[in-house]
């Protein structure tokens, strides 16, 4: 039988299969270090990995109320680029009407033009990673100020340093992930036992 809401276990073991897992020790742009690092869409670049992990995400979103209650006239929203195909993948499932992305313009977050007040259905966010939970905060700004709502929020991995809720909304995801991230070297116990850093650059 297809387990449609693979276990976290199976999830991170996907993720790590399709490169999008890594465990190393890794310095970021901002000089964090870190004994790991998410580069998701390794994982959605393979088609069937990108099925299986938007369908279980979207059982997630399936099984609200007040979710399933309003579909069709509903829209999928990302965040941003990284966020895309898991838009794709849990339209697919769920069968949304909509699909909208924000990208970065000069430093702000916007979807792009002529996309006007009233026309976007109650939304559901997705990405791929939540980290800080900043872009998911942005993202349900630009739809408030679209005269739209959030209903559901939701990604494949989200750090438990970040919210688990946004104004009621649950945030959904498959793997709720513990991430340890040292704000120096010195803090960093790879580098107390000098292992080679690898530099990522987001
Ligand atoms: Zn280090």
């Amino acid at each position: 039988m297809v387990q449609l809401i693979p276990s976290p276990d199976v999830v991170l073991q996907m993720l790590k299969r399709t490169g999008a897992f890594r465990e190393g020790h890794f310095v970021y742009p901002n000089g964090k270090h870190s004994p790991h690092y998410f580069q998701m869409p390794l994982a959605f670049r393979y088609y069937d990995t990108a099925r299986v992990l938007a369908v279980a995400l979207s059982r997630k979103f399936r099984i609200e109320k007040d979710i399933a209650s309003q579909l069709t006239k509903v829209s999928i929203i990302s965040p941003s680029s990284g966020g895309i195909p898991v838009a794709f993948g849990v339209r697919d499932a769920l069968n949304a009407e909509q699909i909208y992305w924000a990208e970065q313009e000069h430093g702000e977050r916007m979807f792009r033009q002529y996309v006007n007040q009233g026309e976007v259905n109650p939304c559901i966010i997705v990405d791929d990673i939540i980290r800080s939970g900043h872009a998911i905060d942005e993202t349900a700004d630009l739809v408030k100020k679209l005269g739209s709502n959030v209903i559901g929020c939701g990604a494949i991995v989200r750090f438990t340093s970040a919210p688990d809720e946004m104004e009621g909304v649950p945030i959904k995801s498959l793997v709720e992930f513990d991430a340890h991230m040292y704000d120096t070297g010195e803090a960093c116990t790879d580098c107390a036992k000098d292992v080679p850093v690898e530099h990522v650059r987001f």
